[in-house]
C-alpha cells in the first residue's frame, strides 16, 4: 500500500511563514505543506501598516491575498482563526480544528506580540496596539477626525505611527520614559533633529516621562510622574516580544526567543524556528531582511540540503517619512563618532582604533550614503 507522505506544517502566516513557504515550493512541490494561523492569514507586509493611515488605507487595501488565494498559490492546506496550544513532539503530532496532523517537519513562524502596558489602566477600551492586520483595522475603526492619539512610547514603531498619525491629520502625544526618541537605534545628535522635525510637524513629545496610570474620564488621562496628559485614544508602543508561549509549553528550550542554530533548529528534532519568534545564535532581531535569509536557508534545510543562515550588516530604516533615518550601530560602543550636518541631513560615521568603519547612523537627504556605507561594514553572523 502506499504510504502517504507526512507535510510540512508552519505554524504562522506572517512574513516569516508566507516567505519560507515560498521558497521552500521552489524546491519541493509535491511535499504536503499544512500552515496555521489564529490570524485571518492573509498575506500582508507589515512594515505598511506604519505608513497606512497618512495613505488612507483601509486593511482590505493593505491586504496582498487572502488565505485561500495563498492556498493556491503554495498548493497548501492553510487552516486560520486556530491557535496551536501544544505540539506533542514525541509522537511528532499536533491537534488542529480536533483533527491530530503528525508532521515530518514543523515551523515555527509564531512572530512577535506587543508588550502590554505595565501599570493600571481604567482606560483599556480606548487603549490600542497595532502590531497585525486585524488590530490596524480596529484602531482604525475606533480612531475619529480630530481626536488626539497618546502614544506611548518613542521608540521604532512610535516613532512611525506618530508620523504616520499626524501626517494623517490627527493629533499626536508623544511620551517616551527615555531622555531621547530612538534612544536605543540612532545616534543622540540625530534623535535631537527627529525631536525637532516632529515639533516643526506639531506632535507634541515629552521625553524623560513615566506614565504611571492611563485614566478613563471624559477623555482618557495619561498620569505620568510629572505631567498630566490628556488624549482621546491611546496607542501603546513599548515594544515587542517573541511569541515563545507554545515552544515553552512543548518543551522546546527558549530564551528570549526560541532558541535555534545557525540552521534553524530548535533543541527538538525535526522542529525549526525562524523571524520574530526565533533567537538565531543570540540574535533576536525582529526585521525583515534576517526573516528572508532564514527563509531562503531553512528551505534548502527542509529539501534536504541542511544550510546554515549567515547575515550581513543590515541597517535599520525608519520610516519617519518626511524625516528619514537609516541607522547600522556598531557592535561595541567603543569607536569614535563623526558627526556632519548637511542643510537637510546628518550623517554619523563611526570608526574603530584601525579607521574601519564599524556603524553609521543617517538622516534626511544624507540616507542616500547608505548602500555604499553598508558594503564597508562587516557582517552581523558571519
Ligand atoms: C508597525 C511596524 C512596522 C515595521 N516596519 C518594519 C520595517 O520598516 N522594516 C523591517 O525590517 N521590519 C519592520 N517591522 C518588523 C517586521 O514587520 C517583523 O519583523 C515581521 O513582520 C515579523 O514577521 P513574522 O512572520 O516573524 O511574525 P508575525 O507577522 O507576528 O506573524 C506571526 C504569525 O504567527 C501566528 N501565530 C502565533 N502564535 C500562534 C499559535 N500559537 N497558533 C497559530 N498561529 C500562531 C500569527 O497568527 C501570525 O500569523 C515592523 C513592524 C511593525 C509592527
Amino acid at each position: 500500500m502506499l504510504e502517504l507522505k507526512k507535510p510540512v506544517v508552519i505554524i504562522g502566516t506572517g512574513l516569516a511563514g508566507y516567505n519560507l513557504a515560498r521558497e521552500w515550493r521552489k524546491l519541493d512541490n509535491e511535499t504536503p505543506l499544512v500552515m496555521i494561523s489564529r490570524d485571518s492569514g492573509r498575506s500582508y507586509s507589515k512594515p505598511m501598516l506604519s505608513t497606512g493611515f497618512q495613505k488612507s488605507k483601509t486593511d482590505a487595501d493593505l491586504t496582498m491575498a487572502d488565505a485561500g488565494t495563498m492556498a493556491e498559490q503554495l498548493n497548501a492546506s492553510i487552516h486560520t482563526f486556530q491557535e496551536v496550544e501544544a505540539i506533542d513532539v514525541a509522537s511528532k503530532a499536533i491537534s488542529v480544528d480536533g483533527t491530530t496532523i503528525e508532521y515530518r517537519d514543523l515551523v515555527l513562524a509564531t512572530g512577535s506580540s506587543p508588550i502590554p502596558l505595565p501599570f493600571e489602566n481604567s482606560a483599556f477600551e480606548r487603549t490600542f496596539a497595532i502590531n497585525d492586520l486585524e488590530q490596524y483595522a480596529t484602531f482604525r475603526s475606533e480612531i475619529r477626525e480630530g481626536q488626539t492619539v497618546l502614544i506611548v512610547g518613542g521608540g521604532l514603531i512610535g516613532c512611525e505611527y506618530a508620523n504616520d498619525l499626524n501626517l494623517a491629520g490627527y493629533n499626536v502625544t508623544l511620551i517616551e520614559r527615555e531622555q531621547r526618541l530612538l534612544s536605543t537605534l540612532v545616534h543622540p545628535e540625530i534623535s535631537l533633529a527627529l525631536l525637532d522635525h516632529f515639533e516643526s510637524r506639531g506632535i507634541d513629545v515629552h521625553l524623560g516621562t513615566t506614565v504611571e496610570s492611563l485614566e478613563a474620564s471624559d477623555r482618557v488621562i495619561a498620569h505620568c510622574h510629572n505631567i498630566n496628559l490628556t488624549g482621546d485614544i491611546v496607542l501603546s508602543a513599548i515594544g515587542v516580544r517573541a511569541e515563545t508561549s507554545l515552544a515553552h509549553n512543548s518543551g522546546v528550550v527558549i530564551n528570549r526567543g526560541i532558541v535555534v542554530n545557525r540552521a534553524l533548529e530548535t533543541s527538538v528534532p525535526n522542529v525549526y524556528a525562524l523571524g520574530d519568534c526565533a533567537e538565531v545564535e543570540g540574535h533576536l532581531l525582529y526585521y525583515i531582511m534576517p526573516l528572508m535569509l532564514c527563509a531562503r536557508a531553512l528551505a534548502k534545510t527542509l529539501s534536504g540540503q541542511r544550510t546554515e543562515v549567515s547575515y550581513p550588516a543590515m541597517p535599520v530604516t525608519i520610516k519617519t517619512t518626511e524625516y528619514p533615518i537609516v541607522s547600522q550601530l556598531p557592535k561595541s560602543p567603543e569607536g569614535s563618532w563623526q558627526v556632519t550636518h548637511s542643510e537637510s541631513g546628518i550623517a554619523a560615521l563611526c570608526h574603530n582604533q584601525e579607521g574601519e568603519l564599524v556603524g553609521y547612523c543617517l538622516s534626511g537627504s544624507e540616507i542616500i550614503q547608505r548602500a555604499a556605507l553598508t558594503k564597508q561594514i562587516g557582517p552581523t553572523l558571519a
